[in-house]
């Protein structure tokens, strides 16, 4: 049976272009080759980053760099502000390095609240906090802006940002808003197969990272900036998802900026609008849902594993069921990556096409 297509909020749809670019030659990554393809795609990852600084590529996914910023960047104590099953994690991680952790709990669905990080880093003993700015396990978008200049009004506390599933579908000021560790996963919002992830580091990063002890040597930091510097990776890369990354970033600039935020935002209530019309409502607050994926709640106490089963049986989209202790309660469907209005139609009018059979259970 072919593959259903992935309206799932990660790893999501790869188009034939991208894997076509996959497909160039071979290089040596110690060598000329190689070093072109990287400075070819450092400055375009800048723009997208929106930083000065250099952007790195880890070969991990997104938590090998979530638990290096922990290892690299925590001395004294972290914060972890914890609102969905990403977030909360991030906690976990914190303490399996060993590192003395607090968490903000916010209940999943809900966004955190500036002003309790405030009260919280006023307690003193901080030297590191760490956001998901997109929970994409509950569809809550954080209020980015006020939570970092919250932790700006503290010295010597560093903020890192996870935009896994935002990452060039949502504007991040990283260099403006002071952001030290910014980081994103590729197989979400870049639409590439999983396996790489970019991260930026601001200077006060790259200077606490220096008197940290014990940082090993993957996920050092410090290989990073080092090799960086000579348009190179601290060990083997793979070649191949960077070509993919190369083609991406291509076509994202060759879209603009602004017209890839716009198309989010235009997806994104389209499948807001097909949720509402039946009835369900959107399991996080307006003001701070997510732009890249709709969380719907399920207050009509459908069967949610029908659907999605029912879905992908007679169209082949697969949407997901719903993540982790809200699997079954809620449900999602991503606009991630290269969707249009012809494909967001094409999975609303399939959706419409099963929902009657699904209501009526
Ligand atoms: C998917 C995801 C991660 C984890 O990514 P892996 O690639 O599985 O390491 C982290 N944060 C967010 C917000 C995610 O969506």
């Amino acid at each position: 049976m072919s593959k259903p297509k992935l309206f799932s909020p990660g790893p999501i749809n790869v188009t034939a272009s991208t894997y076509e670019a996959m497909s160039a030659p071979m290089i040596g990554h110690r060598g000329k080759d190689f070093e072109e393809l990287y400075a070819d795609i450092q400055p375009k990852l800048q723009t997208v980053a929106k930083t000065t600084q250099p952007v790195y590529i880890s070969t991990s996914s997104a938590w090998g760099v979530m638990e290096a910023s922990i290892r690299n960047l925590v001395q004294k104590k972290v914060l972890n502000l914890c609102c969905g099953a990403f977030s909360d994690k991030w906690y976990d991680v914190a303490q399996r390095c060993g590192k003395n952790a607090e968490k903000i709990q916010a209940e999943w669905g809900q966004p955190i609240d500036p002003e309790l990080v405030r009260a919280k880093l006023a307690e003193g003993g901080f030297d590191t906090v760490t956001l998901v700015h997109n929970e994409t396990s509950t569809g809550v978008m954080n209020p980015l802006e006020e939570i970092i200049a919250v932790v700006k009004s503290f010295d010597d506390v560093l903020i890192v940002v996870d935009t896994v599933s935002s990452f060039s579908a949502v504007s991040v000021e990283t260099e403006k808003l002071g952001i030290d560790c910014l980081l994103a996963g590729v197989q979400k919002a870049l639409a590439l197969p999983p396996g790489i992830t970019i991260f930026s580091l601001s200077p006060a990063a790259v200077e606490r990272t220096q008197s940290t002890p014990d940082r090993g040597y993957y996920f050092d930091f410090m290989e990073f900036v080092n090799n960086g510097a000579k348009n190179n990776t601290p060990s083997t890369p793979p070649i191949t998802l960077i070509y993919g990354l190369q083609h991406k970033l291509n076509e994202i600039l060759a879209e603009g900026l602004e017209n890839r935020y716009a198309r989010h935002e235009e997806l994104n209530q389209m499948v807001t609008e097909w949720a509402l019309k039946y009835g369900f409502e959107i399991f996080s607050p307006e003001g701070f849902r997510s732009k890249t994926l709709v969380t719907i709640a399920n207050n009509l106490d459908i069967d949610v594993s029908l659907l999605v089963k029912t879905l992908r049986e007679k169209h082949n989209f697969l949407i997901n069921g719903g993540y982790g202790k809200v699997k079954g309660s809620t449900f999602r469907i991503s606009n991630m990556g290269d969707e249009t209005v012809e494909t967001i139609t094409e999975l609303l009018d399939a959706l419409d096409d099963v929902m009657p059979s699904i209501i009526a259970k």
